[in-house]
């Protein structure tokens, strides 16, 4: 890892953990341990993210997907158009965003962690469609529906690059 990925990478995760992609998909030529492991397209939080540190379990041979992926704050601070401190904090600002929406997520019994976050969100919006969030969960559903809103506004204008 080089510095700067040091710096802001293992503290972020967005791009392993099912925030702002919900799988890894394979590349041609890609012969990456992953593929090996799980077929095509692996779905996040990838199986070899660790969140306890943010490190990636086969960074060496990672796919050429995650080799390719620069995020804004990092492409950012690398051109020297901000500080590594200020894209720290819009960092934390998604993931303290993120964790409300699981947090929400969790409250209206939307919690098999094993699906990417976009994925359970879609299912809860389903589940509303067709009436099944109780009326006293309403006020919750609006929470988290708001929550992921806020989340994807800050995803599309500070992450995606
Ligand atoms: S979203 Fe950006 S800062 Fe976060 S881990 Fe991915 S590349 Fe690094
Ligand atoms: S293989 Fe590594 S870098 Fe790629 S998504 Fe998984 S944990 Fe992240």
């Amino acid at each position: 890892m080089s510095e700067l990925t040091d710096t802001l990478c293992l503290q972020c995760g967005l791009c392993c953990n099912s925030v702002l992609f919900a799988d890894v998909r394979r590349e041609r030529g890609d012969d990456s341990k992953l593929f090996q492991q799980f077929g095509p397209r692996v779905a996040q939080r990838c199986p070899a993210f660790n969140s306890g540190d943010c490190t990636c379990a086969i960074y060496a041979e990672r796919p050429s997907r995650c080799r390719q992926f620069e995020c804004k704050q990092l492409l950012a601070v690398r051109a020297g158009k901000k500080s590594a401190e200020t894209a720290l904090k819009k960092i934390r600002e998604a993931k303290k965003l993120s964790a409300e929406v699981e947090k929400f997520l969790a409250q209206l019994g939307f919690n098999e962690t094993q699906l990417p976050l976009s994925k359970r969100f879609q299912k809860c919006q389903r589940a509303a469609e067709r009436g099944k969030i109780s009326l006293e969960n309403l006020d919750l559903l609006a929470d988290l529906q708001l929550a992921v809103h806020r989340l994807n506004q800050l995803l599309a204008q500070d992450f995606y690059a």
